[in-house]
């Protein structure tokens, strides 16, 4: 049997390339991330703005579960949702988590004019007319992810894979840069499967994090409470191809 079908799939020395033996849809048409250009990059004066009207209660916990950090959030109703932009409708936020790297210079996912961030937070949220979170990642406007470069969170507590604790009255709209200037493309999770279901919103200004949270993000543990310390870092995907897919701005 082959390693990844008996631990799942995992980000290792050679990479992601071998998601697609276990997970066909990682060799999609639409796959995430992706090198954004900026001057390829089309401005598109129809591009409305996007507005996060975020309720602090609906922060549950904050889990680490081997391969990233993650913030849960109640999304059981439209309480804290994200609208306009690229978006028709509103999209219920679920979780957000972050991807970083071994050291300062790479991390992000997503790639801008070849510039590698530290960190990317993605921020995820689904679409409620397709009735739950497992129906909407079949639908292409399932999902809507703003990515966000650089960030970091309360994590003190979380150090071992399996561990969670509360993490309540939060507001994620403080990790908002000032501008809200985006790119956008269709795309996917960066995750296998590697639904093709994102509307990705890329904020093209980074929020800065400082070298003590980087490292705090750094000591976090693949393993378990009990287990050697295997540092969770390099969580990040590779850059997939384009494929022609356009990327829109909202800004010159
Ligand atoms: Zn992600």
């Amino acid at each position: 049997m082959h390693l990844s079908a008996l631990h799942g799939w995992f980000y290792d020395c050679d990479r992601e390339a071998r998601w697609h033996e276990n997970y066909p849809l990682a060799k999609g048409d639409n796959q995430s991330p992706i090198e954004i250009s900026s001057k390829d990059a089309r401005y598109d004066t129809c591009l409305s703005p996007w507005h996060a009207s975020y309720d602090p209660g609906a922060a549950k916990t904050i889990l680490n579960n081997g391969r990233t950090c993650r913030v849960v959030f109640d999304d059981t109703f439209d309480r804290s949702v994200l609208r306009g932009g690229p978006l028709s409708g509103a999209y219920r936020l679920r979780q957000l988590h972050l991807h970083w790297g071994s050291s300062d210079d790479h991390g992000s996912e997503h790639v801008v004019d070849g510039v590698k961030y530290a960190a990317e937070l993605h921020m995820v949220h689904w679409n409620p007319k397709h009735g739950n979170f497992a129906g909407a990642l079949k639908q292409s406007d399932g999902v809507a992810v703003v990515g966000i470069f650089l960030k970091v969170s309360e994590i003190d507590n979380i150090k071992t894979k399996g561990k969670e604790a509360p993490f309540q009255h939060f507001d994620p709209s403080i990790l908002f840069p000032k501008s809200r200037d985006y790119w956008t493309y269709h795309g996917s999770f960066t995750t296998p499967p590697c639904e093709e279901c994102i509307t990705w919103i890329l904020l093209r200004e980074p929020i800065e994090v400082s070298a003590d949270q980087m490292a705090k993000l750094r000591s976090l543990s693949k393993n378990g409470e009990n287990e050697p310390v295997n540092p969770l870092v390099d969580n990040w995907r590779p850059p997939q191809p384009v494929k022609g897919r356009i990327v829109r701005a909202s800004f010159k």
